[in-house]
């Protein structure tokens, strides 16, 4: 008992240390995942133990106190915070929960569906601007819910703050509220600035925002791209006419008066219409010029809203319905080292299963040594995962006062653990390798894995364990030798039915249609990409050019630099390699790419290309192709050594860029006669 009670002193000093760095210097040193759960295994002792709250718990607190360098505002209205949910069965519940408290206020009966008003939740700093007659006097940061700093001058730098109000009639006191955010795009220019100058890098767009805004010289506020989203208000004296009645209704006269408020927001029917927003929102997420945590849903009528009232810290008629953490905790089990199709050896974290960015995972990556030693992550640990998107999952730091002492250090093993060949690490790599080749069995699965994948052979069927299988049974040494299987081999397999083994081989025969890119992509040339590929599937035509090409040659290509020329020549030196490439084309794979030489169009060979925007018929690739194809150049950024901007829809700087060098801007259709193309496109 007295441990739990000591443990939770111990909890709250840290959270108190944590708050400070994150609300104070805008520099937390532990990810939100990790604050969480401290904040959770708090939360979860103090319900065994309601007598043991203290008062300063985060589960009484919001925020913390102003930094000491500002003046001070006491709010009128308490800035609160807002209750979370995670799954759909906390949502249903909050429904609930307003169902039931207006029912017993008898404003409603159980058949009714409570309106909602639901909006994105913006991951920014909260704010309180103050208005008085129309004109901005005050506005102040959220600090510890009561008491937040005074921020008049940085906030008057925001461009879309309102100095003084549209239209008329305003309340002689108003207070709205919202979130001062960075938008991506200048988050990201503005790290790359930072960088530059030696200064300090923000770890996300909302601390970046935080420490903008918090900055003694406004002139420094001045510089940075902050910009303010409206979502509330605070205090209101006195309405002139009839205050509308709802939250919409509120945030349409914000709107009226001149004050940014995003227009993703809905007004939706009970749990069901929560929900829908929620997934609409998580899909459009991604493409948001700004960064949101989740959606919010608030009772949409204001009076019911007051019948609700609040609990300590947040309001009853609101919640926050956040999107599932990209970062989770979980045990380190062990540390594996997979062999992949270079040799490459990669130390694979083991974890116990964890749900984290929406899926389960049990390995996680952990890049190469150097970087377990830079993150002292040991075997037994605690630690935090991440998976954001598509991006293959990583450890990102062990939670250190979760250590157990008999954590183990990693060790790196001394030969390969698959074929047992020596290893070594080339001066500059931060990578072991196996040295086995084709010798070793990892490196031969891995690189049938990657021939038969969708951007190289595209054989369905062939993954891991079908690799596997086939090549621990001898019956495939290499990609050639897929074009020797015959169906009984195929079925002995285990788990191989008569039907999948059929369709497999069929695959493979159907593969043999594929062209010179695709070939040469499936090869695995270490350093040639599916971009390279292409490019040198254009330059050369076939693979007995390709496999004379001298470094010369291939370095004279666009984008082909010394280590890649390189790599390719030492590939085709190898006699192994050759063996399979004339297996291959024994077997028929030999594609004839048309001579780019045919193909170059006058207006376009050795013309510069940049591309940007959305174009009407094409994605950006496909027309680069073309360009390509017929002679043409195409880079990623505008100089004056670019001939032409191809600008489609919400062409952005690029554009700009073009204009202030003189470059000649074109558009798709233009494209399209210079390449000699009919002007419908046809896909
Ligand atoms: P919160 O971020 O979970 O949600 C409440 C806040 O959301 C409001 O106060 C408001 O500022 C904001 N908000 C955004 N859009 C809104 C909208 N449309 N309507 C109303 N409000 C909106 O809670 P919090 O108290 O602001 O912050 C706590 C979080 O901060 C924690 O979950 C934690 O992850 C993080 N934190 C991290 C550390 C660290 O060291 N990493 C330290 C302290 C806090």
């Amino acid at each position: 008992m007295e441990e739990l009670q000591k443990e939770l002193a111990q909890l709250y000093a840290q959270v108190r240390q944590y708050d400070y760095e994150y609300h104070v210097l805008d520099n937390p040193s532990v990810s939100d995942a990790v604050y969480d759960s401290i904040v959770r295994r708090i939360l979860a002792i103090e319900k065994a133990h309601p007598d043991w709250v203290a008062d300063d718990s985060p589960s009484r607190r919001v925020g913390a106190a102003p930094l000491s360098s500002f003046a001070t505002v006491r709010h009128q209205v308490s800035m609160l915070s807002l209750n979370n949910g995670f799954q759909e069965e906390d949502i249903l519940a909050f429904d609930k929960r307003v169902s039931d408290g207006l029912r017993k206020q008898d404003v409603i009966t159980s058949a009714d569906e409570i309106e909602y008003e639901a909006e994105l939740k913006f991951d920014g700093l909260a704010v309180n601007l103050r208005y008085e007659h129309g004109l901005l006097v005050q506005a102040s940061t959220r600090g510890d819910g009561v008491v937040g700093e005074d921020i008049t001058q940085n906030i008057k730098t925001i461009k879309n703050v309102p100095l003084r109000l549209h239209g008329e009639a305003w309340p002689a006191v108003l207070e709205v509220r919202g979130e001062v955010l960075i938008y991506k795009k200048d988050f990201l220019a503005l790290n790359q600035r930072q960088e530059q100058q030696g200064q300090k890098v923000f770890v996300n767009a909302r601390n970046a925002a935080a420490g903008s805004l918090r900055q003694l010289d406004s002139n420094i506020t001045k510089q940075r791209p902050l910009k303010f989203h409206c979502y509330g208000w605070g205090q209101i004296e006195v309405w002139p006419h009839d205050m509308p009645s709802t939250q919409e209704g509120m945030l349409e006269q914000f709107v009226a008066w001149g004050l940014f408020v995003a227009k993703q927001r809905t007004v939706t029917q009970g749990a069901k219409g929560l929900l829908a927003f929620y997934h609409e929102i998580e899909q459009a997420r991604r493409d948001l010029p700004f960064d949101i945590d989740g959606v919010v849903y608030k009772v949409n009528r204001l009076d019911w809203q007051q019948l609700l009232g609040y609990v300590a810290r947040a309001p009853r008629f609101a919640l926050a319905h956040k999107f599932p953490a990209e970062e989770a905790q979980t045990k380190l089990l062990d540390i594996e080292i997979q062999v992949g199709r270079t040799g490459a050896l990669t130390p694979v974290a083991r974890l116990q299963p964890v749900f984290v960015g929406g899926v389960t995972i049990s390995n996680a990556t952990l890049h190469n040594e150097d970087e377990i030693r830079r993150k002292d992550v040991r075997i037994g640990d605690t630690v935090i995962v991440r998976r954001a998107g598509d991006v293959i999952p990583e450890v990102v730091e062990p939670i250190l006062v979760m250590r157990p002492d008999d954590a183990k250090e990693f060790t790196m093993v001394e030969h390969c653990p698959v074929c047992d060949s020596a290893i070594e690490r080339l001066p500059g790599e931060a990578v072991w390798r196996c040295t086995g080749g084709l010798f070793c069995s990892a490196q031969r699965v891995q690189s049938l894995i990657h021939a038969a994948s969708r951007k190289a052979l595209d054989i369905e069927g062939l993954g891991e364990k079908v690799a596997t299988a086939l090549v621990q049974n001898e019956m495939v040494h290499s990609v050639a030798d897929l074009y020797d299987l015959r169906l009984e081999q195929i079925t002995s397999l285990e788990r191989m039915g008569p039907q999948s083994a059929q369709n497999l081989l069929d695959a493979i025969e159907r593969s043999k249609q594929s062209d010179l890119a695709h070939l040469i992509f499936a090869l695995g040339i270490r350093h040639v990409g599916e971009t390279s590929a292409r490019d040198l599937a254009l330059a050369f035509g076939n693979l007995e050019h390709l496999m004379q090409a001298s470094t010369e040659q291939l370095q004279a290509l666009n984008d082909v630099g010394p280590v890649m020329a390189e790599s390719i020549r030492h590939f085709f030196a190898e006699a192994h390699n050759r063996k399979v490439i004339d297996k291959l084309r024994a077997a028929g794979l030999d594609p004839q790419q048309t001579s780019p030489k045919q193909q170059t169009v006058a207006a376009i060979a050795d013309k510069t290309f940049v591309l940007t925007g959305t174009l009407a018929h094409w994605s950006r690739d496909v027309a680069a192709q073309y360009i390509q194809e017929a002679g043409g150049k195409v880079t990623g950024s505008v100089s004056k050594n670019t001939d032409y901007v191809v600008a489609g829809e919400k062409a952005g700087s690029k554009l700009d860029k073009a204009e202030q060098l003189g470059i000649e801007v074109i558009d798709e259709a233009t494209l399209r006669q210079m390449l000699g193309m009919p002007q419908e496109a046809e896909d």
